[in-house]
Protein backbone atom coordinates (compact mmCIF):
# COMPACT_ATOMS: atom_id res chain seq x y z
CA UNK A 1 0.00 0.00 0.00
CA UNK A 2 0.78 3.68 -0.34
CA UNK A 3 1.11 5.72 3.28
CA UNK A 4 1.31 9.24 2.61
CA UNK A 5 1.89 11.85 5.48
CA UNK A 6 2.31 15.49 6.57
CA UNK A 7 5.39 16.39 8.77
CA UNK A 8 4.59 18.92 11.11
CA UNK A 9 2.18 18.48 13.87
CA UNK A 10 1.35 14.89 12.59
CA UNK A 11 4.88 13.09 12.79
CA UNK A 12 6.92 15.77 14.53
CA UNK A 13 6.10 17.79 17.54
CA UNK A 14 6.71 21.18 16.25
CA UNK A 15 4.47 23.69 17.17
CA UNK A 16 4.59 23.14 20.71
CA UNK A 17 8.68 22.92 20.08
CA UNK A 18 8.48 26.57 18.67
CA UNK A 19 6.12 27.33 21.49
CA UNK A 20 9.30 26.34 23.89
CA UNK A 21 11.53 28.43 21.73
CA UNK A 22 9.39 31.56 21.96
CA UNK A 23 9.43 31.10 25.69
CA UNK A 24 12.74 31.50 25.59
CA UNK A 25 13.62 33.84 23.15
CA UNK A 26 10.65 36.77 24.54
CA UNK A 27 11.37 35.84 28.16
CA UNK A 28 8.06 34.97 28.89
CA UNK A 29 6.80 32.04 31.31
CA UNK A 30 3.95 31.10 29.55
CA UNK A 31 2.75 27.75 30.62
CA UNK A 32 2.64 24.92 28.99
CA UNK A 33 -0.84 24.42 29.64
CA UNK A 34 -1.86 27.80 28.04
CA UNK A 35 -0.28 26.08 24.74
CA UNK A 36 -3.02 22.65 24.91
CA UNK A 37 -5.73 25.32 24.81
CA UNK A 38 -5.26 27.16 21.68
CA UNK A 39 -7.59 26.56 19.57
CA UNK A 40 -5.67 27.75 16.21
CA UNK A 41 -2.71 26.36 14.39
CA UNK A 42 -0.46 29.98 15.41
CA UNK A 43 0.84 29.98 18.98
CA UNK A 44 1.90 34.12 19.31
CA UNK A 45 -1.36 35.24 20.60
CA UNK A 46 -0.30 34.07 24.06
CA UNK A 47 2.75 36.04 24.13
CA UNK A 48 1.03 39.40 22.97
CA UNK A 49 1.83 39.11 19.65
CA UNK A 50 -0.01 40.30 16.60
CA UNK A 51 -0.49 38.17 13.60
CA UNK A 52 2.32 40.18 11.81
CA UNK A 53 4.57 40.37 15.06
CA UNK A 54 3.67 36.73 15.27
CA UNK A 55 4.43 35.56 11.67
CA UNK A 56 7.49 37.75 11.84
CA UNK A 57 8.55 35.94 15.08
CA UNK A 58 8.06 32.04 13.17
CA UNK A 59 9.95 33.30 10.35
CA UNK A 60 13.19 34.71 12.35
CA UNK A 61 12.77 31.66 14.37
CA UNK A 62 12.49 29.21 11.62
CA UNK A 63 15.75 27.74 11.73
CA UNK A 64 15.56 26.68 14.98
CA UNK A 65 12.06 25.75 14.95
CA UNK A 66 13.34 23.14 12.04
CA UNK A 67 16.75 22.07 12.74
CA UNK A 68 17.32 21.59 16.33
CA UNK A 69 15.47 19.19 18.75
CA UNK A 70 11.73 19.10 17.86
CA UNK A 71 10.71 15.48 18.85
CA UNK A 72 9.13 13.17 16.69
CA UNK A 73 6.05 12.13 18.19
CA UNK A 74 5.82 8.92 19.98
CA UNK A 75 5.77 5.87 17.90
CA UNK A 76 6.28 7.75 14.85
CA UNK A 77 9.30 6.48 13.98
CA UNK A 78 8.95 2.92 14.50
CA UNK A 79 5.08 2.86 13.03
CA UNK A 80 6.70 4.29 9.25
CA UNK A 81 9.54 1.78 9.66
CA UNK A 82 7.44 -1.03 10.52
CA UNK A 83 5.20 -0.27 7.12
CA UNK A 84 8.76 0.44 5.21
CA UNK A 85 9.52 -3.31 6.41
CA UNK A 86 6.37 -4.50 5.56
CA UNK A 87 6.79 -3.25 2.37
CA UNK A 88 4.45 -0.62 1.67
CA UNK A 89 5.79 2.60 0.10
CA UNK A 90 6.21 5.72 2.22
CA UNK A 91 5.45 9.40 1.19
CA UNK A 92 6.18 12.95 2.88
CA UNK A 93 4.39 15.89 1.43
CA UNK A 94 4.96 19.10 3.76
CA UNK A 95 3.75 22.53 3.37
CA UNK A 96 7.23 23.52 4.65
CA UNK A 97 9.19 26.13 2.03
CA UNK A 98 10.68 24.51 -1.06
CA UNK A 99 13.90 25.86 -0.08
CA UNK A 100 14.22 23.60 3.46
CA UNK A 101 13.63 20.35 1.22
CA UNK A 102 16.97 19.10 1.13
CA UNK A 103 17.68 20.19 5.08
CA UNK A 104 14.16 18.85 6.18
CA UNK A 105 14.53 15.81 4.18
CA UNK A 106 18.21 15.14 6.16
CA UNK A 107 16.93 16.28 9.61
CA UNK A 108 13.94 13.56 8.83
CA UNK A 109 16.66 11.38 7.92
CA UNK A 110 18.36 11.71 10.95
CA UNK A 111 15.31 11.70 13.43
CA UNK A 112 15.29 8.05 11.59
CA UNK A 113 12.62 8.10 9.15
CA UNK A 114 12.68 5.94 6.44
CA UNK A 115 13.37 8.55 3.76
CA UNK A 116 13.79 7.67 -0.30
CA UNK A 117 14.40 11.20 -2.42
CA UNK A 118 11.69 10.25 -5.04
CA UNK A 119 8.98 10.17 -2.38
CA UNK A 120 9.73 13.70 -0.57
CA UNK A 121 7.67 16.58 -1.57
CA UNK A 122 8.48 19.79 -0.20
CA UNK A 123 6.70 23.21 -0.67
CA UNK A 124 3.77 21.79 -1.08
CA UNK A 125 0.83 24.49 -0.12
CA UNK A 126 -2.17 23.06 1.80
CA UNK A 127 -4.47 23.03 -0.73
CA UNK A 128 -2.50 22.14 -3.51
CA UNK A 129 -1.26 18.71 -1.17
CA UNK A 130 -4.83 16.82 -2.59
CA UNK A 131 -3.45 16.84 -6.28
CA UNK A 132 0.02 15.26 -5.42
CA UNK A 133 -1.79 12.92 -3.34
CA UNK A 134 -4.19 12.06 -5.95
CA UNK A 135 -1.37 11.27 -8.56
CA UNK A 136 0.76 9.20 -6.29
CA UNK A 137 -2.73 7.38 -5.64
CA UNK A 138 -1.83 6.90 -1.96
CA UNK A 139 -4.42 4.69 -0.45
CA UNK A 140 -3.51 5.99 3.04
CA UNK A 141 -2.46 10.10 4.46
CA UNK A 142 -2.39 11.27 7.17
CA UNK A 143 -2.79 15.23 7.98
CA UNK A 144 -3.22 17.58 11.00
CA UNK A 145 -4.56 20.64 9.06
CA UNK A 146 -8.26 20.99 8.34
CA UNK A 147 -7.63 22.93 4.92
CA UNK A 148 -6.29 19.59 3.79
CA UNK A 149 -8.62 17.20 5.06
CA UNK A 150 -11.32 18.88 3.68
CA UNK A 151 -9.92 19.12 0.40
CA UNK A 152 -10.22 15.11 0.12
CA UNK A 153 -13.11 14.54 1.71
CA UNK A 154 -14.62 13.29 -1.87
CA UNK A 155 -11.76 10.85 -2.62
CA UNK A 156 -11.64 7.25 -1.78
CA UNK A 157 -8.48 7.33 -0.32
CA UNK A 158 -8.49 6.69 3.65
CA UNK A 159 -7.89 9.82 5.38
CA UNK A 160 -6.49 9.97 9.18
CA UNK A 161 -6.85 13.41 11.55
CA UNK A 162 -3.75 13.64 13.63
CA UNK A 163 -4.98 14.89 16.98
CA UNK A 164 -4.72 18.41 17.73
CA UNK A 165 -6.87 21.17 19.35
CA UNK A 166 -7.21 22.97 16.49
CA UNK A 167 -9.37 20.51 14.14
CA UNK A 168 -11.51 18.69 17.24
CA UNK A 169 -14.70 19.81 15.08
CA UNK A 170 -13.98 17.98 12.55
CA UNK A 171 -15.51 14.69 12.51
CA UNK A 172 -12.78 12.39 10.79
CA UNK A 173 -11.20 9.06 11.90
CA UNK A 174 -8.89 10.54 14.57
CA UNK A 175 -5.00 9.76 15.35
CA UNK A 176 -4.88 10.08 19.03
CA UNK A 177 -1.53 8.30 19.18
CA UNK A 178 0.40 6.48 16.35
CA UNK A 179 0.71 3.48 18.45
CA UNK A 180 -3.14 2.87 17.13
CA UNK A 181 -1.84 3.92 13.61
CA UNK A 182 -2.19 -0.21 13.09
CA UNK A 183 -4.76 -0.71 14.11
CA UNK A 184 -6.75 2.47 12.37
CA UNK A 185 -5.40 1.33 9.41
CA UNK A 186 -4.54 -1.86 7.15
CA UNK A 187 -0.74 -1.78 7.61
MG1 LIG B 1 1.03 19.71 9.54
Amino acid sequence: MKFGFDIDDTLINLREHAFHIYREKLQQDVPISVFHALDRVEIHEPFGLTDTQGKEMWSASLEEIYYTSCPPYPNAVDTLLELEENGHEIYYITARPGEHGERTKKWMAAQGFPIRDDRFFCGVKDEEKVEIIRELQLDCYVDDKPAVVNTLKEDPIHVLLKDQTYNRHLDLPRLLDWAAFKSLTKG
